[in-house]
């Protein structure tokens, strides 16, 4: 592989409820018929897997090389620890809640999921369910029993350039209209405490997860931890937080950098098209950097979100 080579993959397309015709405008001919809510654009969750597009490693999973490669990921320990998705809520989502990695190691024998949002798109009016006003966990469980949660759900208006950081415990939710960038940790719990009495084609109702959501909801409510970053310039930190940082890069012309530290990126393209080291990006791309891409060139004017984990579980 050249020293200079990115990991590009297709997207892997997933079938919701609740999704819009968004995905159909970013990703043409590629996705599938049907409810698409959901490009997973950097993924090693086991069934799910991002498989390399072109070069050397082309026909291999980002999960495998993860695990065996370490020339591109030195200091790999377990699992990928990142997973990246764009959402078209063409409806809008259930309300839920995800465990932190201890309740989630313990019950589910996962990592847990902290995951945060970046608004590529949204409707005017448009909202996020953040958090809610309940003081105490017997108030909140009383409203989900007696069917009144929305009553007490804080509901946040949000545009296009916002970010959005949800640690374990925050009760959430995304409103219709919106299309989002999501970076997560890799994990599959989300304990469902309301789906609006929705049900599916077949007439089912979503399955509800109340005992372990209640358990590992937040009570009170954190304030929301939202910043808005449209007019960004060069780069600027959105989070650094205990289990990802995610920053903002805005490239006009020309961008480059040396990663002297070895480390690794997930890159998802947010705005406009340019080139990485010479491969061709647009929105909507994503790719992950190796550790062993020295010379960074970026060229043309695009806005990229690098998402990376800290020093030790890299
Ligand atoms: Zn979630």
């Amino acid at each position: 592989m050249a020293k200079d080579e990115a990991l590009f993959f297709k997207p892997i397309f997933k079938d919701r409820i609740w999704g819009g015709n968004v995905l159909k405008d970013m990703y043409g001919d590629h996705v599938p018929a049907g409810s698409i809510g959901e490009a997973w654009i950097v993924s090693a969750v086991p069934g799910s897997e991002s498989v390399v597009a072109s070069g050397r490693h082309a026909g291999r999973t980002l999960a495998d090389l993860y695990k065996t490669d370490r020339e591109l990921f030195p200091r790999a320990v377990g699992d990928f620890p990142l997973l990246t998705k764009i959402l078209d809520a063409g409806d809008r989502l259930s309300v839920q809640v995800h465990p932190d990695d201890a309740y989630a190691r313990l019950h589910e024998r996962q990592a847990g999921k902290t995951e945060c949002w970046y608004i590529l798109k949204a409707e005017p009016g448009a909202t996020l369910v953040i958090g809610h006003t309940a003081k105490t966990r017997d108030e909140l469980k009383a409203a989900v029993a007696a069917g009144t949660l929305e009553a007490l759900l804080v509901q946040i208006p949000v545009q296009a350039g916002d970010f959005v950081y949800i640690p374990a415990g925050t009760l959430h939710a995304i409103g219709k209209g919106i299309v989002l960038l999501e970076n997560q940790q890799t994990s599959d719990v989300t304990y469902r405490i309301y789906d609006y009495d929705r049900v599916d084609a077949l007439g089912h109702h979503r399955e509800l997860h109340l005992e372990k959501g209640l358990d590992v909801t937040d009570v009170p409510a954190k304030p929301a931890n939202i910043r808005h970053f449209a007019k960004s310039t060069d780069v600027e930190t959105m989070v650094e937080a205990p289990a990802f940082t995610v920053k903002k890069l805005v490239v006009d012309n020309s961008f480059h950098f040396v990663n002297r530290i070895g480390r690794w990126y997930v890159v998802s393209v947010v705005a406009g098209q340019g080139t990485f080291n010479g491969h061709p990006i647009a929105y909507g791309d994503a790719f992950v950097i190796p550790a062993n891409v020295g010379k960074i060139d970026i060229k043309g004017r695009c806005e990229l979100v690098f998402a990376f984990v800290p020093e030790g579980q890299s």
